[in-house]
């Protein structure tokens, strides 16, 4: 799954809520911020409440989660916004 909204406001996001070293906020496990993606241990950015559901795409409504936590959960809530995102920009 790749991030079709990318921006510099997602990248400023991510670093972010990296500083902090948290959690994943899925599975509570600690997070290696070293990995780099496509290690499925990897951080990445999960909005709390999905876009799908009506969640904000703001640093509130993100999370830092592993790679496959992110994927476990986005691959219901995220697949349709990914087709149509380009309307939520
Ligand atoms: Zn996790």
């Amino acid at each position: 799954m790749r991030e079709g909204r990318s921006s510099a406001l997602q990248k400023r996001h991510r670093a972010r809520i990296a500083r902090s070293k948290p959690a994943c906020h899925i599975c509570g496990e600690p997070i290696d911020f070293a990995l780099r993606w496509p290690d499925p241990m990897c951080f990445v950015v999960d909005h709390i409440v999905a876009i799908a559901n009506g969640g904000a795409d703001t640093l509130d409504n993100k999370a830092a989660s592993h790679s496959r936590c992110n994927r476990a959960k986005s691959d219901k809530d995220y697949a349709p916004i990914i087709r149509r995102s380009g309307a939520l920009n």
